[in-house]
């Protein structure tokens, strides 16, 4: 009997440049965290969200997301309220900062925040004289959240928007890219992201000015001296420019990339909208997702654990979806502002392979074996 091969939720897949970049970088020793790949990259992610923005490319998403809290003055015991259904690292530098999360829940038509529940726990903070320093929204799995309810209340009681676009690199939203559509917009290029650099992430800026602290942060934050001087305190949050090499390359397929991931949502839609205990997460108005991660919606725990355990069996990686933070044991005594749409998609919902480089022999693969689970 033929072996079959594991099959993974969203793997990298290069395009083919990267190695020329990177060996650009090789052949004039170009290797630190500056050079022509770092320069290239910033431009390249620039003209992709809009030529009105300023990108700093660094070492991660999680590193970006730190750097814009700073930027946001967020400091020890301030508020910052944030999206609880997504990845730990959207909360976490809100803790490097030593201020304090306060999670708020999703909305059923986007899984984003909910607008409705922002604006209650904006209202509850400011009534207790703990008006929040910042917004942590998200874009999840793709999906954007809904900017303009959202901006419009951060514009109301004047409370910047950080943007994790983590998930999101190559969605739209109302003709406008994410990352580019609140204050400072975050991206990452982690191996499992939509494009990868094996690891990476920016910073996207509205000004020049921000941008260049953002750098200066990032580099240990040297003052302009023969020796070095610091008069703040400073990271080592950089790309280097092998790395960024690898970025050029994948921005040449990312819309490419997008294109195959939407491909393989029309797909599992296709074949598996016919079952009624299996539902799926549309585009709102004015909304396109890159389809990062296709998500299904099933309707219990246990179908959900049937499908997931039964791929499982055939070497087909799938996950449960991102475990809401006011659920972790790291942040269950945070105040929430919750109303139960996140526990339910957890409890109910499977991240399926979701990679550009499926093969349709691999889809079908997939599909047979949750069918076999649906058709029990
Ligand atoms: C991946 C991810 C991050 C962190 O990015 P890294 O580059 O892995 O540090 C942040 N937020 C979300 C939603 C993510 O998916």
């Amino acid at each position: 009997m033929l072996t079959k091969t594991k099959i993974y939720l969203s793997s990298p897949h290069m395009g083919g440049a990267e190695q020329k970049f990177v060996n650009e970088a090789f052949d004039t020793n170009w290797i630190a965290p500056l050079g022509p790949n770092v320069d290239g990259f910033e431009k390249d992610i620039q003209n992709y969200v809009g030529k009105h923005t300023h990108v700093a490319v660094l070492s991660s998403g999680t590193a970006a997301i730190h750097l814009a809290l700073q930027l946001l003055n967020v400091s020890k015991g301030d508020e910052v309220l944030c999206q609880s259904f997504t990845f730990s690292a959207s909360a976490n530098p809100i803790v490097y900062q030593g201020a304090v999360p306060v999670f708020i829940d999703s909305e059923p038509d986007t899984w984003n925040m909910s607008p409705e529940l922002l604006e209650i726990a904006i209202k509850d903070r400011i009534e207790k004289y703990k008006k929040p320093k910042a917004i942590i929204a998200v874009h999840l799995y793709g999906m954007p959240y809904n900017a303009n309810a959202i901006n419009a209340i951060a514009q109301k009681y004047d409370i910047p928007v950080v943007e994790d676009s983590a998930e999101a690199l190559g969605s739209h939203y109302f003709g406008k890219a994410c990352g580019s559509l609140s204050d400072i917009g975050i991206l990452s290029f982690n191996g499992n992201k939509i494009i990868t650099t094996s690891g990476g992430g920016a910073l996207i800026a509205h000004t020049e000015a921000l941008k260049n602290k953002a750098v200066f942060l990032s580099t240990q934050a040297r003052d302009n001296a023969p020796h070095y001087e610091h008069s703040a305190i400073g990271y080592n949050y950089r790309m280097s420019n092998v790395l960024a090499g690898i970025g050029r390359g994948q921005m040449e397929v990312l819309n490419e990339r997008v294109a195959a991931r939407r491909l393989n949502y029309e797909f599992y839609k296709k074949h598996l909208s016919k079952y009624p205990s299996i539902s799926f997460l549309e585009e709102p108005e004015g909304s396109f997702s890159n389809r990062w991660i296709t998500c299904v919606k099933t309707e219990s725990f246990k179908l959900r654990e049937q499908i997931r355990l039964e791929l499982q069996q055939d070497d087909i990686e799938s996950r449960p979806l991102w475990k809401p933070m006011h659920m972790q044991p790291i942040f269950k005594d945070c105040l929430h502002f919750t109303d139960g749409t996140s526990e339910t998609l957890f409890d109910k919902g499977l991240c399926l392979p979701s990679g550009s480089n499926l093969t349709q022999e691999d889809l079908f693969r997939i599909l047979d074996t949750i069918t076999k689970t649906l058709n029990l």
